[in-house]
């Protein structure tokens, strides 16, 4: 496999402030106006391509435009059906949405249900809340995860309190957390029926153009947890697109982390191309494809 350039944007949220898909949630996103605006300026500037045309490079069957663009959409939310497709259709465009592989029962992905008490309680409430619930060892890992990613250049308190969160104490952090999305917000089976998008919505962007791959179950970051538990989340998400269509199909790690054993893992489970979060726009391996934050842009 030669070295290829392209252009590959990321998008998470695409919102606006009480509209159907923020639903009072106060997470914020990318404006639909200012998606719609740079949609404009790439259809200009760039050969916009779909996944089935890098799949097709990347099997060698033909070759992208130097400058081809691939627009993708991470994590399967609402705002996918209810701002971003009806734009793409309109403009005749196709995305790739990576997202999770849920099953019944499900409630929200850990980083989501950060966003959500984020948004209602601020940072300094939210990390007081967990605190308050952690045990005495939990204390412990807290206060020297808190030190290392200080020590490593992090300074942001939301992102410190999300990195803790996520890795050293994800385990504990999956229960508190909704224990605090019942006591301050809702029903998380119910937030998040409404949070994702259904099988009729994905059945529906399917069929009009759009392609889907894969982003796991749970969402953890691939470099903080086994072989087996990242085999069981690339696992779920082949049979779950399998029942869109054939492979085979795209990746995009959660959180953009990865480690050794991924791209094995990947291909084991028919896949044949991955996306992480390093900002570049040529790549010499498909299982490392950079990507772009559209909402950076
Ligand atoms: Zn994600």
């Amino acid at each position: 496999m030669s070295a290829f350039s392209l252009t590959t944007l990321m998008y998470h949220y695409v919102r606006d402030p009480g509209d159907r898909a923020e639903a009072g949630s106060g997470i914020p996103g990318l404006a639909p106006a200012r998606f719609e605006a740079q949609l404009e300026y790439l259809a200009q500037h760039y050969t916009m391509i779909t996944w089935s045309d890098l799949q097709a490079d990347l099997l060698g069957q033909h070759s992208l435009a130097p400058n081809a663009c691939m627009l993708t959409f991470d994590d399967g939310t609402c705002d996918h059906y209810i701002n971003v497709f009806p734009i793409l259709r309109k403009r005749g465009l196709s995305g790739l949405f990576f997202a999770l592989a849920r099953q019944p029962g499900d409630g929200l992905a850990l980083g989501h249900k950060i966003h959500f008490l984020l948004a209602r309680l601020g940072v300094d409430d939210l990390r007081e809340t967990v605190w308050d619930h952690l045990k005495p060892a939990q204390r412990q890992i807290y206060t020297q995860a808190e030190a290392h990613y200080r020590a490593s250049g992090e300074k942001s308190a939301v992102e410190l309190l999300k990195s803790i969160l996520q890795r050293d104490l994800s385990v504990p952090a999956d229960t508190i957390l909704s224990e605090l999305i019942a006591e301050h917000i809702g029903d998380e089976a119910q937030i998040a029926g409404e949070y994702y998008l259904t099988s009729a919505q994905i059945a529906e962007m399917s069929a009009n153009g759009m392609h889907f791959g894969g982003h796991g179950r749970r969402h953890p970051w691939f470099d903080w947890v086994s072989a087996a538990e990242q085999a069981d989340e690339i696992g779920a998400s082949a049979a779950w697109l399998r029942t869109i269509g054939p492979g085979p199909f795209p990746f995009a790690y959660p959180y953009g982390g990865y480690n050794a054993d991924s791209a094995q893992l990947l291909r084991a489970h028919g896949f044949s191309a991955a996306f992480t979060t390093v900002v570049r726009v040529r790549h010499s391996d498909p299982f490392l494809i950079g990507r772009l934050d559209g909402e950076g842009l």
